[in-house]
């Protein structure tokens, strides 16, 4: 999330005047920065993750563990503290930024600024969480911790689950039943997206996640915490009118999913080409990784029946229209949309010829008009179909003050519907008036309990982005496929349970070992002319910019249908035979090309452990270790509730682990916190 502009918003019925006026002069503006920065070359890699925490506020006589509503506070606080640091410091990249998020219990931190590709760097990620981690514990009430917890499994339950404690009789954005008005982040941006997103859809969000149905479970499962039969806000009927379903857990907020915690990367690429590729070769990886790193089993005070937090937020977020929806024919609204504005990628980008029409194969509505004015500019059909396909949605926030603005300085209003577009991959232009490149950001996996697991899976992507480059892997496969997996990826267990679609041969044609498929001892390529990144590997920093290869003259395209194949996690990561060396084989393979020192590959490989031990099943996902904590608990019945004592001993639990007191092998290596 950027910076919080202070001004008035409009309210939806003054907001959508303006829509049209947003999307043309966000164009605008995007033309702008294209032929600003099209022919950008030779931008370094530079990269940053984002990691977000829950605040825990315990009540130890209380046996609570609730959320501390002090965000405001905590962030005025450790902004102090970070210009102190910045006064008596030269290492600007050590000292974080904090921001805040929309939960009104929730932070995010960064690096300062971003890492380079130097090893060092790479090796200096998790000392860098651990440290704002513990620059925003140490600044916290004594009774408060920041916990990398992705879904807060009392949020919305009955009984108090804030400090300090609300009811949800106030909650004039949402109108939830469940969530207090003072959940969210004070800030005009957030009560006004959940009020416009409720009204736009013309209904409260609703989302029903599948419940764990346990032994003593009642079945039909019919909701006693739900209250039925409030009226204060127009949207109360809607859970009795069917908006709830039985057997499942109902949640009708923005706040149940923008309220939880994850794990993003970003990384800037050479040039647009470079990064259009990076954005295609990950957006199959994003499913995977969800996965793995799945970390949100309880909801509302439930065992859910899936792992990871996606369609809430997809859920939490969808302000599509009854028509858009489907429901209804269009008469009002413009599009039949099939997904939310928070989702997984709907299209390849890259105009590599490895990128084949059709792997683009799902259902992407864009609009016409803005297509033509984006083609009529120059730009290519793919580019031109990913933004007009992005701007089928309403600007959800606009501020009065701000409605007009010089198009060639400012991308606010191309960044309002960019950044209300959420999905697995974000294609980021350059901002105007700053050195900031063309980057990529990696969006879908949960926050992981630790810092090492956080790092672990940063080291991992970094790593694998650079195997993408240098060995010119091969990930495409139809785009619906991938759909699929992010259905299956949230699945409980989905590591051990699933299988999931990847491409089977990822090789460039004829290549049968990733290193021999270095682009750059190809010698059939024009190299494209880099005068910071090509740094030879003796410079001992991860390079940016590698050419593609050009299509081999006599390449048999076989059906895509035989491209691509069914496989578990296991064997996407660590390989299945000498063709498919797994997502890890390419990472190794690259690490056998660059010069890294003995110790520093130790540290690498210890990272990659772990994801390889979470990848065959010899470590659990928090999800499935949350899990069984709450079904070995002593005051579990065994019918899917999670009671305030059950949360509040896993939150204790959960904050041990993360110091490294106590030892949970079947979670986290043998040596966790001894290092
Ligand atoms: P957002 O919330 O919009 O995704 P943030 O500013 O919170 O963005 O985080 C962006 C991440 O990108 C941070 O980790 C930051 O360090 C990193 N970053 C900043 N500048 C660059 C750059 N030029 N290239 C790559 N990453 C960058
Ligand atoms: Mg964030
Ligand atoms: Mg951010
Ligand atoms: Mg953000
Ligand atoms: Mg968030
Ligand atoms: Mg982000």
């Amino acid at each position: 999330m950027g910076l919080l502009y202070l001004g008035t918003p409009l309210t939806w019925d003054e907001a959508k005047k303006y829509a049209d006026h947003v999307r043309f002069h966000g164009i605008t503006q995007f033309l702008h920065t294209w032929d600003r920065v099209k022919d950008r070359y030779g931008d370094e890699l530079l990269w940053g993750d984002e990691v977000e925490y829950i605040v825990i506020s315990f009540d130890d006589e209380g046996k609570n563990a609730k959320l501390s509503l002090r965000q405001t506070e905590i962030l005025a606080k450790l902004s102090k503290i970070v210009n102190e640091l910045s006064d008596d410091t030269a290492d600007s990249a050590t000292i974080p930024t904090f921001h805040p998020e929309y939960g009104r219990y929730m932070l995010e931190s960064t690096p300062g600024s971003p890492y380079t590709g130097s090893i060092p760097d790479l090796l200096s990620v998790e000392d860098n969480m651990r440290y704002r981690r513990v620059l925003a514990r140490k600044h916290l009430k004594a009774n408060e911790v920041p916990l990398t917890v992705t879904s807060f499994p009392r949020l919305g339950a009955p009984g108090v689950f804030t400090e300090p404690h609300f009811t949800a009789d106030n909650a004039v954005s949402s109108q939830s039943l469940f969530l207090p008005e003072e959940i969210t982040n004070p800030h005009a941006r957030f009560p006004t997206l959940t009020a416009n997103i409720r009204s736009r859809r013309g209904s409260k969000v609703a989302i029903n996640l599948p419940i764990f149905i346990d032994d003593k479970t009642p079945r039909p499962f019919v909701d006693p915490t739900i209250p039925w039969q409030r009226s204060i806000y127009p949207g109360d009927s809607e859970a009795k009118r069917g908006a709830a379903l039985n057997d499942h857990i109902y949640m009708d907020a923005m706040g149940f999913g923008m309220g939880c915690c994850c794990l993003q990367l970003t990384f800037q690429s050479c040039n647009v080409d470079e990064a259009r590729r990076m954005y295609d070769a990950l957006i199959p990886v994003g499913p995977i990784m969800l996965a793995l790193s799945a970390a949100s089993p309880i909801w509302r005070g439930y065992l859910a029946d899936v792992d990871c937090r996606w369609n809430v937020i997809a859920g939490s977020v969808d302000d599509r229209t009854e028509e858009e929806r489907g429901l209804k024919p269009l008469e009002n609204s413009k599009f039949s949309i099939p997904k939310s504005r928070y989702d997984s990628v709907d299209l390849y980008i890259s105009t590599d010829w490895i990128n084949k029409p059709a792997y683009n194969d799902g259902i992407v509505p864009y609009d016409e008009p803005i297509y033509d004015r984006l083609r009529g500019h120059g730009i290519d059909d793919l580019l031109s179909k990913h933004i007009a396909h992005l701007f089928i949605r309403d600007p959800l926030v606009i501020f009065s003050e701000t409605i007009n603005q010089d198009d060639t300085a400012s991308n606010d209003h191309f960044e309002n519907i960019q950044s209300t577009n959420w999905q697995t991959l974000r294609f980021k232009p350059p901002p105007p008036k700053s050195p900031i490149g063309w980057r990529v950001e990696f969006r879908s996996m949960e926050v992981q309990l630790t810092d090492f697991e956080n790092a672990a899976f940063a080291v991992f992507i970094v790593l694998l982005s650079r195997a993408i480059l240098s060995f010119n892997i091969n990930f495409y496969i139809p785009i619906s496929k991938v759909d699929v997996n992010m259905g299956r990826a949230q699945q409980r267990d989905a590591v051990h349970s699933e299988k999931f679609y990847f491409r089977k041969d990822v090789l460039p044609p004829g290549h049968t070992s990733p290193t021999s498929s270095v682009a750059s001892s190809s010698g059939s390529n024009s190299p494209v002319e880099c005068s910071n990144c090509s740094l030879p590997s003796k410079d001992k920093k991860l390079r940016n910019c590698f050419p593609p290869l050009a299509r081999p003259l006599h390449v048999v395209d076989s059906p895509v249908e035989e491209e691509y194949e069914e496989m578990t996690v296991n064997e996407i990561m660590n390989g299945k035979n000498a063709s498919f060396p797994g997502l890890l084989g390419l990472v190794d393979a690259y690490l056998d090309t660059i010069d890294v020192e003995k110790a520093e590959r130790s540290k690498i490989d210890r990272y990659l452990d772990f994801i390889r031990r979470r990848s065959n099943g010899s470590l659990m996902t928090a999800a499935t270790w949350m899990r069984n904590f709450v079904r070995s608990h002593p005051a579990y019945k065994f019918d899917s509730v999670v009671s305030q004592e059950i949360n509040y001993d896993l939150m204790i639990a959960i904050d041990r682990i993360e110091r490294g007191i106590e030892r949970v092998p079947e979670l986290l290596p043998e040596d966790y916190g001894r290092n």
